[in-house]
């Protein structure tokens, strides 16, 4: 049997056990899929023998940067981003992935959208938005980047770790109505990647609705509601509007990928996600 789970502080809220449950009970697949809370001060002591009692895991927050420390090898957007969500053990060997910002740019290619040749406006500058720029960089697109809090300079370092390590284009930007003003216009993919509108506080949004048009993609990574107040207002104006559903649906199939080498039912992932929303 192969054991897979999720290591974080807190996991109670995880979708993932329902969304993995969902394909081995579909596929006939003999695995199962645990949730380990794990405080910081315990992360060294969890790892040390994980490879010996799990054939994989995914980790969240706030285990993400310093899993890495524990680890034999790291993929090419782990590396780059930074953080490690997914962890694979074959003959005594751990690998770090990153599958956030690939489950961004699936979720968008499962709508028919392809973000090569593409701008696209990143609203945040923690650890989803940086998986994001990253993978969409990596895939060809052109990434601005704006962040509410100037003095961190989030940001800015973002964009300039971009360029150093790409050799690609990145701008930052303060995150206020002149530059979304400025920037939405020019923008072929609006890509919202901070916790506002996110239960329960979902008449929140960042974006006014009135610099929404017609044929601009707008991504929310927010997933719970699964139509927050700025996807709703989006589709209002016209936009074609993505779930961040589909970004938790994809990085849990590219995870499963890894792990297991098979093709997931991405869809009875979407089903079963949104039925476990529905229930909360
Ligand atoms: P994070 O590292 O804490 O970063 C949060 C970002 O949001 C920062 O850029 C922060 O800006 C910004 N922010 C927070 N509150 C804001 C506000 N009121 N106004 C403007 N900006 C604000 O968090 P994260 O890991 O990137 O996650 C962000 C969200 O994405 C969370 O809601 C998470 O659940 C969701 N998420 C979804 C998926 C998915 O699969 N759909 C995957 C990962 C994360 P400052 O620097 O100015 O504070």
């Amino acid at each position: 049997m192969d054991r897979l789970g999720l290591i974080g502080h807190p996991v109670g809220h995880s979708m993932s056990q329902v969304m993995h449950s969902r394909v081995f009970r579909e596929m006939e697949i003999n695995a199962e899929y645990g949730l380990h809370d794990v405080l910081p001060e315990e992360l060294g002591f969890f790892m040390k023998d994980a490879g010996e009692k799990f054939s994989g895991l995914n980790v969240t927050i706030p285990h993400k940067v310093e899993v890495m420390q524990y680890l034999d090898g790291l993929s090419r957007e782990a590396e780059l981003i930074g953080a490690v969500n997914t962890i694979k053990y074959s003959d005594g060997v751990s690998r770090g992935y990153n599958t956030d910002g690939i489950g961004f740019v699936k979720s968008l290619a499962h709508e028919g959208v392809d973000v090569a040749g593409k701008r696209i406006l990143i609203v945040g500058a923690g650890g989803a938005a940086r998986a994001i720029s990253f993978q969409s960089i990596l895939e060809g697109a052109e990434v601005t980047i704006c962040n509410r809090r100037q003095e961190m300079q989030m940001a800015e370092n973002l964009a300039s770790e971009i360029r150093e390590k790409t050799g690609r284009k990145a701008e930052a930007l303060p995150l206020d109505r002149d530059t979304l003003k400025e920037q939405i216009p020019k923008a072929d993919i609006l890509a919202h990647a901070t916790p506002v509108g996110m239960h329960p506080n979902k008449d929140s949004t960042l974006i006014p609705c009135e610099l929404v048009r017609e044929g601009l993609v707008v991504a929310d990574i927010v997933y719970n509601p699964v139509e927050t107040r700025l996807l709703r207002e989006a589709g209002q104006a016209g936009a074609k509007i993505v779930s961040g559903v589909g970004m938790l649906v994809h990085q849990g199939a590219q995870g499963l990928r890894i792990w297991l080498g098979i093709e997931p039912p991405v869809e009875s992932m979407y089903k079963a996600v949104l039925e476990n929303l529905g229930s909360k």
